[in-house]
């Protein structure tokens, strides 16, 4: 078997990879393809935006005085 970023022999410590380094480009490509779609269930998004409305209300406060 061998890695599939860099097609070195796979270390059984990291399989499918041969290494650590190998290992953490494969997250970061998961990591960046999920960023692409944001997100498979419209729920979670709609939760997510309320989310950020909220955390910006709470981060510039109405100032009325
Ligand atoms: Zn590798």
């Amino acid at each position: 078997m061998t890695c599939p970023i860099c097609h070195a022999e796979t270390n059984p410590s990291f399989r499918p990879f041969c290494s650590k380094r190998c290992a953490d480009v494969d997250l970061a490509k998961w990591l960046g393809g999920s960023y692409a779609i944001p997100s498979e269930n419209p729920d979670d998004f709609d939760e997510l935006m309320d989310e950020l409305e909220k955390a910006k209300s709470e981060e510039t406060p109405p100032r009325l005085s």
